[in-house]
C-alpha cells in the first residue's frame, strides 16, 4: 500500500492517522518502509536524506550494525524478565559516571516519564509544591508541563491540553528562557517552589542557545532559593558531547533527566541526581516510581552499545559538529532567516536574528517555513517538519549527504 492509502486507513482507526502529533504531516504523512545509516525508504518508494533522525536518538545512524548485533545477542537470552538484570548495574554505572549531577539513577521507559518521575520526586524531597519551567519548554506529554510545551504543541497551536486540569497547570509556573531576572523575581515572591526544570538548550524550539552565563546564573539563583535544579537533558544527554549539556557548560544539577541516544533507538528515560534526593525513591524512599518495563534488558542493550561506542571514539563529536558547520556555513547566507547551530543540532529560522527565547521563536514565518519544508522534501532531504523541531545529524551522514543537503538548503533558500 501506499502512503496516502495507509494514511486513509489509519485516519479511521487512530486520532489523526499517527501515533504522535508531530508526525501528522499534511496533507498526509509518508509511511516509511525501512531505514538504513542516514536514509528513509518510504513505502512509495523514494529515498531520503534524514535530517530527523528520529527526533534525536539515533546518533550513529538508523539500523546500525552494533546496535542491531547487541539487541541480536540479548534477544537470545530473552527480552523482559522482570527481575533485575547485570545489565542495569553496568549502564547505570556508565551513565552516572559521565554525569556530575547524577550519584544514582532510575531507568524508566520514555523521557516523559522520566520528568514526571523527576518532578514528583522534587516535589517529596523538598515538600513544596509548585514548578517552574520555561515558557514553551517542551519535557514531554504530562500534566504537570502541558503548559506551553513546544515544538508539537506550538505548531498545532494547542499551549494547553484540554482534560489538564487548571488547579495543577496553576502549579507549574513559566519564565521565559534566557531571562534571570524574571527567574529571580518569580523565585523571590514563591517560596512554594519545589523546582525549576529546563532544557539547557532548548531542543525542542529550534535549538535556542543559552546567552553567555545563563545557566551559571540558574544554578546561582536556584541554589540561593532553595530550589532544585533539573536539567533536562533527553535530547542534550550525548548530544551535545559526553555527559551533555552539564559537561558541556559545567553547571551541576539536582536532578537530570535522560532519554532518546541512551536507548539507541529503543524506548528508554532515566532520571537521576545527587544521592540524598534519589534515597528518597522506592523501595529506598516514599516517592513512589515503577514500570513493567523499567530497565528492559533490550533498551538498555542497545543504548549501552551506543553510549560505549561514543566513549571509544571521542572524534565523533567534533566530527558530527564539523558537519552541521558545514551545513550552516553552506547554507546560512541568506537574507530571509539565520542559522543557528550546535554540536550535531542546526535549525533555519525564518526570522532575521536567531531566536533567544519561545516569543521570539514564534515571530518566525511558519508560512515560509512550510513552503521551504516541501521544497526540501521534493529534493529529497527530509527536515522535521516543524518550524520547531531541531535538526539532527549523525555519524551515518557522509560527506555526500552532508554536501546534498547544503545544497537543497541552497537551492530553496533562494527564492
Ligand atoms: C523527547 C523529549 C521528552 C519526552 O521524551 P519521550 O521519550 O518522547 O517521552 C522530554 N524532554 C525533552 C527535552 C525531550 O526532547
Amino acid at each position: 500500500m501506499k502512503s496516502l492509502e495507509l494514511y486513509k486507513k489509519a485516519k479511521i482507526l487512530m486520532p489523526g492517522g499517527v501515533s504522535s502529533p508531530v508526525r501528522a504531516i499534511k496533507p498526509y504523512p509518508f509511511f516509511t518502509k525501512q531505514a538504513s545509516g542516514s536514509h528513509i525508504t518510504t513505502v512509495d518508494g523514494d529515498d531520503l536524506i534524514d535530517c530527523c533522525m528520529a527526533y534525536g536518538p539515533l546518533i550513529l545512524g538508523h539500523a546500525h550494525p552494533d546496535v542491531r548485533s547487541a539487541v541480536q545477542e540479548q534477544l537470545e537470552k530473552g527480552w523482559l524478565y522482570g527481575t533485575p538484570s547485570p545489565i542495569e548495574p553496568a549502564f547505570a554505572s556508565l551513565l552516572t559516571g559521565d554525569h556530575p549531577g547524577m550519584d544514582m539513577i532510575r531507568f524508566v521507559s520514555t523521557g516523559s516519564e522520566a520528568t514526571m518521575a523527576a518532578i514528583r520526586l522534587a516535589r517529596g524531597f523538598t515538600g513544596k509544591k509548585e514548578i517552574v519551567k520555561i515558557e514553551g519548554g517542551f519535557h514531554g506529554a504530562h500534566d504537570a508541563v502541558l503548559v506551553k510545551a513546544g515544538s508539537g504543541a506550538t505548531t498545532l497551536g494547542i499551549p494547553d491540553s484540554a482534560g489538564v486540569l487548571p488547579d495543577l497547570a496553576a502549579k507549574t509556573r513559566q519564565v521565559p528562557y534566557n531571562d534571570l531576572q524574571s527567574l529571580e523575581a518569580l523565585l523571590s515572591k514563591s517560596e512554594d517552589v519545589a523546582a525549576f526544570i529546563l532544557e539547557p538548550v532548548m531542543g525542542n524550539i529550534g535549538p535556542i542557545l543559552p546567552d553567555r552565563g545563563y545557566l551559571e546564573g540558574v544554578r546561582e539563583i536556584t541554589k540561593a532559593h532553595d530550589v532544585l535544579l533539573i536539567f533536562d537533558e533527553v535530547i542534550t544527554g550525548y548530544r551535545l558531547g559526553i555527559g551533555g549539556a552539564q559537561v558541556y557548560y559545567n553547571i551541576r544539577p539536582d536532578l537530570t533527566t535522560l532519554g532518546k541516544i541512551i536507548g539507541g533507538g529503543l524506548p528508554i528515560g532515566a532520571f537521576g541526581g545527587r544521592k540524598e534526593i534519589m534515597e528518597l525513591v522506592a523501595p529506598a524512599g516514599p516517592v513512589y516510581n515503577a514500570g513493567t518495563f523499567s530497565g528492559n534488558p533490550l533498551s538498555l542493550s542497545a543504548g549501552m552499545t551506543v553510549i560505549q561506542l561514543l566513549h571509544r571514539n571521542k572524534k565523533i563529536y567534533t566530527d558530527l559538529a564539523a558537519k552541521a558547520g558545514q551545513v550552516a556555513e553552506l547554507s546560512g547566507m541568506s537574507r530571509s532567516g539565520s542559522m543557528v547551530a550546535l554540536g550535531s543540532m542546526f535549525k533555519f529560522f525564518f526570522r532575521p536574528s536567531p531566536p533567544k527565547n519561545y516569543t521570539e521563536a514564534k515571530e518566525c514565518d511558519t508560512t515560509a517555513f512550510r513552503k521551504f519544508w516541501e521544497r526540501m522534501l521534493a529534493l529529497g532531504v527530509f527536515l522535521p517538519p516543524s518550524q520547531f523541531e531541531t535538526n539532527f545529524l549523525s555519524t551515518a551522514h557522509g560527506q555526500k549527504e552532508i554536501e546534498h543537503i547544503s545544497t537543497a538548503y541552497r537551492q530553496c533558500l533562494s527564492g
